[in-house]
This record gives C-alpha cells, sequence and structure tokens, in this order.
C-alpha cells in the first residue's frame, strides 16, 4: 500500500488534476507503485530524471482492474472507458412564450432527484439561471460550494467572471442562460463521473432542446465532452464553430481555469468574439 499523503498534498495534487482536467487532459495511466518507486509530490513537479521515460506510464484502464489506490491513497475501481451514450433526438421546438413552462416541467420532472450519488452531499439542487428565449446560452460542469448553497449557477468567483465575459459581449446576465451538466455539487468540486454526467445530462439536453439558443458555448472540458459526446483535449476544440443539433457550439475555457491561468483570457476572448460573430455582436465594453 502507498503511504498516506498529508492534506496539504493531496490538495496540491488535487488542484494539479484540476488544473489538466481543464485544460481537457482527462485520461491518466497509473505506474504500478512500489514502495521504493513511490511518487512524491516533487516528483510530480519536476521534470524527468535522467534515464527517466516521459513516455505514459504502463499500466492500462482493463475491464479486469480491481480497487487500489488512486493518487490520493483512496480506493477506486479504475472503470472501463464507456461509449458515451447518444444524445437524445432533437425535440419539437416550443413558442417562446411556451418556454418558461416547458423549463418548469423539466423542473418538476427532475424533483428531489436521487438518480445518482451527488445527490447525497448535495444541499441544492442549482437547475439553471436566464431567459427561456436567450439567444445565448453557456454550459459549465456542475455547482461549486457557493451555487450549492444558493441554488443558483455561476454565482461564486468563477461566476463573477462569467458576468464580466457576458458583460464585454455586450450582454446582461439576464440575457443568456446558464445551466450545467450535473445539477447537484460533486464533493470537493472534482469532476463529474461519467454515470453522474449520464444521469443528468438528459435534463441539460432538454433545457437546450426548449431555450434553442443560437449560440451555446461549452465552459470547459467537461461541458464539451458531454455535449459532443467525445472525450477531446480542449485545445482541439476551441477556436471554432461546431454544429451542434442545429445550434452553433463554441468550445471555450472554464471561467476557473482563466481565475487560476489569466494568460489564457486572450484565448477565451477570441472564442467569445466567435460567438459574438455568429449572434451578429459587437463588443460594446472592454473585456476585464
Ligand atoms: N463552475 C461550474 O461549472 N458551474 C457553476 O455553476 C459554478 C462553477
Amino acid at each position: 500500500m502507498p503511504r498516506a499523503l498529508d492534506p496539504e498534498t493531496r490538495e496540491a495534487l488535487a488542484e494539479r488534476m484540476r488544473f489538466y482536467r481543464e485544460l481537457g487532459l482527462t485520461e491518466f495511466y497509473r505506474r504500478p507503485v512500489d514502495a521504493a518507486s513511490a511518487t512524491t509530490a516533487s516528483d510530480f513537479d519536476s521534470e524527468p530524471g535522467e534515464g527517466e521515460s516521459t513516455a505514459p506510464p504502463v499500466q492500462q484502464e482493463t475491464a479486469s482492474s480491481a480497487a487500489q489506490p488512486n493518487f490520493f491513497g483512496e480506493e477506486t475501481a479504475i472503470k472501463t472507458r464507456k461509449a458515451f451514450a447518444a444524445p437524445p433526438q432533437i425535440a419539437a421546438a416550443v413558442p417562446a412564450e411556451e418556454r418558461a413552462t416547458a423549463l418548469q416541467a423539466i423542473r418538476e420532472d427532475i424533483g428531489d432527484c436521487k438518480r445518482c450519488a451527488l445527490h447525497k452531499a448535495r444541499n441544492t439542487i442549482v437547475f439553471a439561471d436566464g431567459s427561456p428565449a436567450a439567444r445565448l446560452m453557456f454550459v459549465g460542469e456542475g455547482p461549486g460550494a457557493d451555487e450549492d448553497a444558493q441554488g443558483v449557477p455561476f454565482v461564486g468567483r468563477a461566476g463573477q467572471l462569467l458576468n464580466n465575459m457576458i458583460a464585454a459581449m455586450g450582454l446582461k446576465r439576464e440575457e443568456v442562460y446558464i445551466a450545467n451538466v450535473v445539477k447537484c455539487r460533486p464533493p470537493g468540486n472534482r469532476t463529474p463521473e461519467p454515470d453522474e454526467a449520464s444521469t443528468c445530462s438528459p435534463f441539460l439536453f432538454r433545457q437546450i432542446d426548449v431555450v434553442r439558443p443560437q449560440v451555446l458555448v461549452a465552459l470547459g472540458a467537461t461541458a464539451a465532452t458531454y455535449l459532443l459526446g467525445a472525450r477531446q483535449p480542449l485545445a482541439g476544440l476551441r477556436g471554432r464553430v461546431h454544429a451542434f443539433r442545429g445550434m452553433s457550439l463554441i468550445v471555450t475555457y472554464h471561467p476557473a481555469y482563466l481565475l487560476r491561468d489569466p494568460r489564457q483570457k486572450k484565448e477565451a476572448w477570441a472564442d467569445l468574439q466567435i460567438a459574438m460573430k455568429e449572434l451578429g455582436l459587437k463588443a460594446t465594453r472592454s473585456r476585464e
């Protein structure tokens, strides 16, 4: 058994994994651990030494992988990568004046949801925010602590930055529609598990079909993965328009990632300008 990591190292590793995740790097392989070669936090940050390989470590995910410790020393079953479920068929268009009621019906179908394990630690189901008749919709990953407390998506620090991004596009937050791949906060803000995302995403697809925005912006790798039904590095998805359910989908960085690496705001702004072009908008304020 590898030794347990101290809380500071665990948090540093978790932060690093979130950083990779937001870059769209979500598939990791694990070296077999033996006591003599157990990885330390400083190894994790350092360049490989002489003679050390930079090739991906050896152990592949297999269907028969038994429960084994993850980076954080917790037991976890390494799951076989499954195909993504086919997205639901595109629903019939809902007239603008009926959209609020149609969205309310989706919320009622969700109910006091216990369909996946995320319900156990959540405080509130975070359904969505904004206009049912929005021309622009943003999709994030899942609620964080602030959203879980308030029941509204993107109200924490990442939400403040998203508000600035929306304002820079010349829009008000109330004019757009905002939702997430999962509607309950994953404990510790971890990435939603595939079964959690796949259980919740049909509700997101229904919301998208009702609002039927002209442009959808996927914020980060998790949103892009579950909307497009394929796991790909963000770099290959950004900077262009994807055809999606009769609308234009644009992929950009998650605001939480931009808070950690503000140098990428320029790239995100370039993505938002593609969205603006699709919407026929001109920037009226400088971006922040
Ligand atoms: N991050 C998300 O992906 N969604 C939220 O609602 C808040 C933070």
